[in-house]
């Protein structure tokens, strides 16, 4: 037993001289107190198994070691800091260098900007599947069996008939519609899936953001509220919106909506190939048909829902030119 308490001395020496130059007192301190094999640690162990006069001999030499290896440790390690604070060639006034640990993608930037406002308006964000069924893509949202918008050419399916990529966020507002009672005011961020060649300016997925409201006494005028306000928020308080009837299937009236040309101020230009006007969103009423197959009355309740594409927004947002570079592993500082 005396001959273990001599060597651990002995080592801790040694090791007390290699610590104390690269500053490491914590795993020193490990070494020798850890609790499931501090080498101390051990030696404290074994003392209930000692006999009565072993105990009163090594008893004392175990605490002696113990308070001493600490008390080195406590004092190394303040040596240490002075020297450091003291050391000439260790200049602490120097501001400390940022790291660059990445940054937050030119969408996700987007949709935490848009809600922003939303969530301002009483909104809630909702999240929900990508793989959807036929039912709440189509079936819900008035697009029966058969429609042009349901096109196989368009949708990618995970298992034919009935399983599909959503193509629209639109199939959360079904699931909210089925689920919830009014009133809603709800957003939908998310990517969305089509079958489409890749080229500078489609993918096969990209984002939409969607959002809809139903309430008692909902009309259109509150639709081109939000919109108006919403639009303001983004584009700043100059921009000029025109809104226009636009059929979708889903909604009934559907409004198109515009943004006059923010390069040109509507006299037309390369941007907005000569029209004068950008096109940024669709929207309308919620179909009679969609409310009534997502349980909810009709004639008692009324909503609006509108959706955008979010990647060309981000582009012109930031000035990505290509939006394959959205998605490639290509670094792009913004
Ligand atoms: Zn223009």
């Amino acid at each position: 037993m005396q001959d273990d308490i001599n060597n651990i001395r002995k080592m801790f020496e040694k090791d007390l001289e290699t610590y104390s130059k690269s500053g490491d007192f914590d795993e020193l301190y490990l070494k020798y107190f850890s609790k499931t094999h501090g080498l101390v640690t051990n030696l404290l162990k074994k003392i209930p198994s000692l006999s009565a006069e072993e105990k009163r001999t090594f008893g004392t030499s175990i605490n002696t070691i113990q308070n001493e290896l600490k008390q080195a440790i406590t004092e190394a390690k303040a040596a240490f800091k002075t020297a450091t604070i003291n050391d000439p060639a260790i200049d602490l006034s120097i501001p400390e260098v940022p790291l660059n640990s990445g940054e937050l993608h030119p969408i996700t930037k987007t949709i935490i900007e848009m809600n922003k406002f939303f969530r301002y308006h009483g909104y809630s964000i909702a999240e929900g599947p990508e793989i959807e069924t036929v039912e709440y893509n189509f079936r819900k949202l008035n697009l029966p069996e058969g429609h042009p918008a349901t096109d196989l050419q368009d949708t990618l399916f995970v298992k034919e008939p009935d399983i599909l990529l959503r193509t629209h966020t639109s199939s959360i507002e079904s699931r909210i519609l089925s689920e919830y009672e009014p009133p809603l005011r709800v957003i939908v961020p998310g990517k969305v899936y089509r079958n489409e060649t890749a080229n500078a300016s489609n993918l096969g997925f990209f984002h939409q953001y969607q959002g809809f409201v139903v309430d008692k006494g909902v009309t259109i005028q509150h639709l081109k509220g939000i919109l108006e306000e919403f639009h303001k928020f983004l584009f700043g308080e100059n921009v000029v919106l025109r809104f226009r009837y636009k059929y979708y299937p889903e909604v009934s009236p559907g409004m198109g909506v515009d943004i006059r040309c923010q390069f040109c101020e509507g006299a037309g230009c390369t941007v907005c190939r000569q029209r004068g006007w950008v096109e940024v969103l669709g929207s309308g009423m919620i179909h009679y048909n969609t409310l009534k197959m997502c349980g909810i009355d009709p004639e008692e309740y009324t909503g609006f829902a509108f959706g955008m594409g979010l990647d060309r927004l981000a582009m012109s947002k930031f000035g990505i030119s290509d939006i394959r570079k959205l998605y490639s592993g290509e670094m792009i500082y913004v």
